[in-house]
């Protein structure tokens, strides 16, 4: 059994280097999601696949690189037009958030109906069922305010790990342990962030991450310039791997 990682986005906020924002689909034989979906999301999304078999959508933290592109998601199925409900699971204020961000966007058809659910749940530590995945959320150290979390993706007998956009904190170890494969931001290559991990960081504390494999992604302008250098595997918008 197979489960194929396409990194559609692994950029920052500031799409350094060109890199699209945070979106990750992962597909198993019982179905799609994708794991963050960050403002540019939707043309990558399209690229790599038809929006609708897309089950569900799980968002790390409330950040616009993040959960940007689940307004244009939702109007691209609007218009598709798909019926079946869209999962949509995430931290506590994401619907809230959404629904704001939909009605700034797109108020015309905010107030349209549309021919399926968008069905909301929230992510905590308890292992939830998010269409083909189980995940479990767990608070790292980021901005505050955005409800910053890591999960654990169980999907097709593998185990993804994801971190989200946090520093390193005593919160890592324990999302990456055991995982076939540990997505790690790594904003800045060596310049020290109060929110971010670097490349630099990692490579450090690699021997207490007990995974089989750690990618990095969410690359800003310090670890783009460095990404020859950076010690670890990286992805590049597009790049998939099979688990
Ligand atoms: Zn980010």
């Amino acid at each position: 059994m197979t489960v194929e990682v396409r990194f559609l986005g692994t950029g920052d906020a500031f799409a350094s280097g060109g890199r699209s924002h945070a979106c990750i689909l992962v597909s198993a034989p019982e179905g799609r999601i994708l794991l963050d979906c960050g403002g540019s999301s939707l043309p990558a999304i399209v690229r790599a696949c038809d929006p609708g078999t897309i089950d569900a959508v799980a968002v790390t933290h409330l950040h616009g690189d993040h959960f940007g592109g689940l307004p244009y998601l939702v109007m691209q199925q609007k218009y598709a037009p798909r019926s079946r409900p869209l999962l949509v699971g995430g931290p506590p204020s994401l619907e809230e958030r959404y629904l704001g961000s939909m009605r700034g966007l797109y108020l015309d058809f905010f107030h349209s109906p549309c021919p399926f659910d968008v069905r909301w749940s929230v992510l905590g530590p308890t292992p939830t069922k998010l269409g083909p995945a189980e995940i479990s959320a767990h608070p790292v150290e980021h901005v505050p305010a955005s409800e910053p979390h890591g999960f654990r993706v169980r999907i097709g007998g593998r185990l993804i790990a994801y971190s989200g956009d946090a520093r390193w904190s005593a919160a890592i170890p324990p999302l990456a342990d055991g995982a076939d494969l540990f997505i790690s931001e790594t904003t800045t290559y060596s310049l020290p962030d109060p929110v971010h991990i670097s490349a630099k960081e990692l490579v450090s504390h690699r021997a207490e991450l007990r995974c089989k494999r750690l990618v990095a992604t969410h690359l800003g302008k310090d670890s783009v310039a460095n990404v020859a250098s950076l010690g670890l595997e990286h992805a590049e918008d597009g790049m998939a791997i099979e688990l």
